[in-house]
Parts: C-alpha cells; sequence; structure tokens
C-alpha cells in the first residue's frame, strides 16, 4: 500500500537545520501541462560508510534497468512509441523553434512522466498537439523507421482511451489499455481463471502477481510469467545481474537474505519465494540501506491482482525515525482508544515498525511521480504473522514543500489569516505525523470477522482502506496523547491537519479532475468520501459558504470552507472511522458501495468549474515528479568500488534520454 501526496502543497513554513543549503540547492527543474519536475536532495549520504554507499549504488543500478517494464505494463504500443519519439527528438533535421516541434516535445515530456501515453493519475490518454501528418513527414525525413500500428494507438482518441476503467458495467479488462491481459482476454475469462487457481492454504501464493493472462491458439487462458528467461526476462537479467553485485555489501545476514531471496524469485518466478522474500525483508529492521524493487502495488491492474513494477532505494533517517517510533511504540494504545466496535479491534497490534527514509533512486512506478509513504508487504497474512514495514520518505515531502513556498495557494483557498498563520506554522508538521499515523497504525489497525474475505469490499476495497487509515490518522492527530509524547507542540497545531484534510477533500483536489469527469483514483476517492460525508452530518461544525469578493472585475462571490467547531470535527471524523471499520470487518459490500457512490465518486459542476478557474490563476501544477540523482562510482585497478557520489545537476529531458540510452534492454514487443 502507498500513501500519496494529499494536498497540493501550499507554502509552510517549516524551519528546519538545513536552512543554508535551501538557497544553493534547485528544487524546481520544469514544468508543462500540469505536470512540474522536482529535484530532491540525499541529506546524510556523506554520513554513509563506502559500503552502504556502495550497496546504494548497486541497488539503484537493479532499480533503473526495471524502467522498461513499467512502460510496456502500462501499454503493449508504449515502447514503440517512446521508442520512435525519442529518435525522432535526437534525429531531427530541421530547426527544433517551431511551434509544432515544441508540441512534440511537450507531449514526450509527457510520455516520459506516465511511462506511457495516458495521464499517470486520471488514467486517460493525452493526445498530441501536433498532427499525425507532422509527425508522419518528420519521421521520413529524420530516418526515423517505426511501427505503422503506432499512429492510431497515439493520435485517434478512440483508440486504448483509458489505461484503466473502474466504470461500472463495463468490461473492465477489455476497455482497460494496461497490458496486464493479452488482447481479447476478457474480465469474466481472467476472473474464472483466477478463481480457478486461488490459492485456500493458510500461507496463500499471490497467484497472479507475477505474470500476464493471455489466450493461447486454443482460445485458453494461460499465464506468462514475468522472470528471468520469461516475459520481460531482458530486463530481469539486468537486475538480478545488480542485486548479486549488491549482495557483497549487505550489512548483515538478514539484509543479505532478503537480496538472495528477491533474486531467486526473479530467477524462477516461484510464488513461494516472494513469500519467503517479503518475510525476509520483514524481518530486517536493522540495516540502514534498505529497498523494494520488484512487482509490487496492484492498484493499476483493473482486477487488483498483478503487481506493477516498481523501485525505491533508500536509507534511514535516524533523527526523523524517532518520530514514527514514538506513534508505533504506542500502536496498542491507538488501537484500543479509538472510536470502533472493540469487537473489530485487534487484541493485539503487533509487528508494526516505522521508520523515516530518505529517498536515494526512485524507478518505475515510483518515478517520476512517487509515493510519500509505502506500507509493505501487501499480503494479509504475512502482515498478520509477520509484521509489516511502514516508511515516510522525508526528503521528497522537504523538496515539495520548498518548491511550493510563495505560490499563493493558501491564500487564494484559505478562509483568513487565523488558520494561514496555524497553516503555515504547523500544516508540513501535520502532513507528516498524518502520513505516520496512515501507515504506521492506521493500516494495521482493526481486525476482519471470521470468515470475512479480504476481498469482500471488491472494486471499493482500496477507497474503503485508504479511508479507513486517513480516518485514524486524522482522528488521532487531535488526540492530547500526540501532544504528551512530544509529536505536537499544543492543542492547536492539529487544526492546520483538520483544514487542509477538508478543504483538499472538499474542494481543492478537484483541480485534478477534469471538467465533467467523475473521481475514479482511490485515494482522492477517499477524500472526498471523508469530507463530504463530514460536511453532509455537520450540523454547523464545519461549512462551505459563499463569501463576496471584491475582484479586478467588481464584485464576485467564492466558496471557502470554515470551520467553526474543531472538536465537533474530530466527533465526526471518528463516527465516520467507527462505521468505515464496521464495513471493513464485517466484508459489507452493499454498504462501501452505497458509501462511495453516495460520497466519493461525483463532482459538484459548479463548485468545480469556480475550483478550476481560481486555481487556473495561480499558475500551478498539480502534479510533481521527480528527477535523480546521477551516482558516480570510481573504481581501483582490481575494480573494486572506492568512492560514490552523487551529482545534482541533471535536467529533466537529459535523464530520460540517458536512461532510455543505458537502460532499455526490452524488446519492443514482449
Ligand atoms: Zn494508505
Amino acid at each position: 500500500m502507498r500513501k500519496q501526496l494529499a494536498i497540493i502543497l501550499a507554502a509552510a513554513g517549516i524551519l528546519c537545520g538545513c536552512q543554508q543549503k535551501e538557497q544553493a540547492f534547485q528544487y524546481n527543474v520544469d514544468k508543462f501541462y500540469d505536470l512540474e519536475i522536482l529535484r530532491y536532495d540525499v541529506p546524510e549520504f556523506e554520513s554513509l560508510t563506502l559500503q552502504q554507499k556502495s550497496l546504494l549504488y548497486c541497488l539503484s543500478e537493479a532499480a533503473l534497468w526495471g524502467r522498461d517494464i513499467l512502460f510496456d505494463q502500462n501499454g503493449r504500443y508504449n515502447l514503440r512509441i517512446r521508442r520512435a519519439c525519442e529518435a525522432l527528438y535526437l534525429n531531427y533535421p530541421y530547426s527544433k523553434d517551431t511551434e509544432e516541434f515544441a508540441a512534440f516535445e511537450r507531449y514526450l515530456k509527457r510520455v516520459w512522466f506516465s511511462n506511457g501515453i495516458h495521464h499517470h493519475y486520471s488514467e486517460d490518454k493525452f493526445l498530441p498537439e501536433f498532427s499525425q501528418e507532422w509527425f508522419v513527414a518528420a519521421c521520413e525525413q529524420a530516418g526515423v523507421e517505426y511501427d505503422a500500428a503506432i499512429l492510431p494507438v497515439m493520435f485517434d482518441p478512440a483508440v486504448m482511451p483509458k489505461r484503466m476503467t473502474a466504470q461500472d458495467g463495463l468490461d473492465l479488462v477489455a476497455n482497460s489499455a494496461g497490458n496486464y491481459y493479452g488482447e481479447g482476454v476478457t474480465q469474466a475469462e481472467a476472473e474464472a481463471w483466477y478463481a480457478a487457481h486461488k490459492d485456500n492454504s493458510d500461507e496463500p501464493l499471490w497467484i497472479g502477481l507475477n505474470s500476464q493472462l493471455v489466450k493461447n491458439e486454443n482460445g485458453e487462458i494461460v499465464e506468462r510469467v514475468y522472470k528471468v528467461g520469461g516475459l520481460y526476462g531482458e530486463a530481469l537479467e539486468q537486475v538480478v545481474y545488480w542485486l548479486k553485485e549488491a549482495l557483497q555489501y549487505a550489512e548483515n545476514d538478514q539484509q543479505r537474505e532478503v537480496i538472495e531471496k528477491m533474486i531467486a524469485f526473479n530467477e524462477t518466478g516461484d510464488l513461494r519465494l516472494f513469500n519467503e522474500y517479503c518475510i525476509a525483508w520483514v524481518k530486517d529492521l536493522d540495516s540502514r540501506v534498505d529497498y523494494v524493487n520488484g512487482f509490487t502495488e496492484t492498484y493499476s491492474d483493473p482486477l487488483g491482482i498483478t503487481g506493477t513494477w516498481e523501485s525505491m532505494v533508500n536509507f534511514k533517517d535516524l533523527a526523523a525515525t524517532k518520530r514514527t517510533q514514538a506513534i508505533s511504540d504506542n500502536a496498542q494504545w491507538f488501537e484500543d482508544h479509538s472510536t470502533t466496535d472493540p469487537k473489530y479491534k485487534k487484541e493485539e497490534v503487533k509487528g508494526v515498525t516505522a521508520k523515516v527514509i530518505t529517498a536515494a533512486i526512485l524507478a518505475g512506478d515510483c518515478y517520476p511521480a512517487t509515493p510519500i509513504g509505502i506500507n509493505l508487504p501487501n499480503a494479509n497474512w504475512i502482515r498478520k504473522e509477520y509484521g509489516s514495514k511502514s516508511v515516510t520518505i522525508d526528503n521528497l515531502m522537504h523538496a515539495y514543500n520548498e518548491a511550493a513556498k510563495g505560490n499563493g495557494f493558501n491564500e487564494e483557498f484559505m478562509i483568513d489569516d487565523e488558520i494561514r498563520a496555524i497553516y503555515e506554522q504547523y500544516g508540513a508538521l501535520c502532513g507528516d505525523l498524518h502520513t505516520d499515523l496512515h501507515e504506521c497504525v492506521g493500516h494495521g489497525s482493526g481486525k476482519l470477522m471470521p470468515g470475512v474475505s479480504k476481498d469482500a469490499l471488491k472494486e471499493h476495497a482500496s477507497t474503503i482502506e485508504e479511508a479507513r487509515a486517513d480516518l485514524f490518522g486524522l482522528y488521532y492527530l487531535a488526540d492530547p496523547k500526540l501532544v504528551e509524547l512530544g509529536l505536537l507542540p499544543n492543542m492547536e497545531a492539529y487544526k492546520a491537519g483538520y483544514y487542509q484534510q477538508m478543504m483538499n477533500g472538499a474542494m481543492t483536489q478537484l483541480v485534478r479532475i477534469e471538467p465533467g469527469k467523475d473521481i475514479e483514483e482511490a485515494h482522492m476517492r477517499n477524500r472526498q468520501l471523508i469530507a463530504n460525508w463530514v460536511l453532509e452530518h455537520a450540523n454547523g461544525e464545519v461549512e462551505i459558504i459563499k463569501v463576496n469578493v471584491q475582484s479586478d472585475n467588481g464584485q464576485c462571490t467564492k466558496h471557502y470552507l470554515r470551520i467553526n467547531d474543531y472538536e465537533g470535527v474530530r466527533r465526526l471524523y471518528g463516527e465516520l472511522l467507527a462505521e468505515i471499520q464496521r464495513i471493513t470487518s464485517e466484508g459489507d459490500y452493499a454498504a462501501a458501495k452505497e458509501m462511495v457512490e453516495t460520497y466519493a465518486v461525483k463532482v459538484n459542476p459548479e463548485l468545480h468549474t469556480e475550483i478550476l478557474a481560481r486555481y487556473e490563476k495561480l499558475n500551478l501544477a498539480p502534479y510533481k515528479g521527480f528527477v535523480n540523482p546521477v551516482y558516480h562510482v570510481e573504481r581501483n585497478a582490481e575494480g573494486e568500488i572506492t568512492n560514490v557520489t552523487l551529482d545534482f545537476t541533471e535536467g529533466y529531458i537529459d535523464q530520460h534520454l540517458r536512461y532510455s540510452r543505458d537502460y532499455s534492454p526490452l524488446p519492443d514487443v514482449n
């Protein structure tokens, strides 16, 4: 599970110890469409040992070699399209100073950002702003050869319009462009295959996690397994090579076992080894360096089974980890004191470990757009038996905050100076703490009633689960316990988090939705569900009001969120938490569907139009992504690594062209 950036981060005036460095470090890199590219710093890298730095380097190589896999998972034409566009970009024979070429460059930048031709968040295909004729003629002049099949895929709005559809009544597999299922496979056929192969043992294999389902020549569904020698074998071979290189720098035996299991899993595709890897990984708590590398989150498969390839290499942020440790040490207290019915509580909350990490390389589905928190493994029985690891990624949060300073967002959308002042003082802290609570205790809380399947909530499971974790965090953000633990300075600070959640969930996150569209993404649905439910059940505690404001063209009215009674909002969060936990524990599909459809999906069109107009005037990008640092390695005559340094100067285009040149092992058609 992952936590995504909840908010369009506004100016957040936190003070920290690295103020002097701020001035020199360039956080803002590039901006196009609704996207902004940032750079993240890797503080404390210098303090690591050579062994740790060498380990990070090998794992970062293992990360970068998987890039092509995600492009192909996102759509079977993506690699062909990316390669044709890159070849044209590099070989374009005419002046690049034309409108068409500028549009073409923006398109290619967008393809890189989305790891394909569909928007990374809305899932909609984006269309080029240059014509097919221009593209065909330019390729011919540049001597770029390409498969003509890519043309309708790029230019025809009716072809593969959605990467993943979540629309009720549609065949979710046949109507999704994602490449988790081969051509001609229907939802019913895929579901039947999964049902027939499901492992119902106590320690089940996650059947389908690492494979594509396709039809063979007899029309039967068969599995193509992602492994060395199998589907994506050329990339996984390289990943395995660098994981083997990493072994010599492992910090301890536990970490060595983690890497060995991951190698064996990639070599065989054997899901038993994946389970063993997950268990070994959960037990590795002492290493400073850690990583995720492989088929992990299942949000992009319309049926929620197959993992999307991702990698994030990181090391522990020792100071900030103390913060999450305090939360995790009190996991049982949080479980016992929440508003949920005692019969849904875990008698013993175990294995909640928490740490704050510094990302050192992002790849696959973590790049360029990235989660800000990760909670793994996803298999419930492993979480129950062995626990899970939950991390928040501080250097990325820090980059978001720094890059957003002074962008005018708070001035436009927050109702008055009082809440702005509270937000500026405590907003970033509340954001961190909410993420910690969501990841460290939220997801791990509660239990299912006997006999309730983890799949009971079906297509609404992700939204309900994210709402559960978010509400758990929101409820405790206002608890005196946090002040007692020294995590918040006073009983006013939480107001920044409450105002932000309500404003974002009910209003400002709509900047990410195109006019006329519903909300489809699970995290966004969760946030609107919470905010709209609270507004509907409120009795004056919180409201959206119209305010007359003076603008350039005279008087106009704008909507603002106003919280009149913060304690009351907390009560409402608590009530909703109890109900969402009941739905989860009982597997009450009908109630989940009702809850999601009533509060999470539909958008108020007038409010939406107004928010978009106000936001547009600020000229901000709602989505952020990153460039990675470049690793430089020095070796002696024996080939041993003698030094590893990081370079933070590479730009967005250069980085992607380099990755495509140096880390692109897959054939066009996989
Ligand atoms: Zn989550």
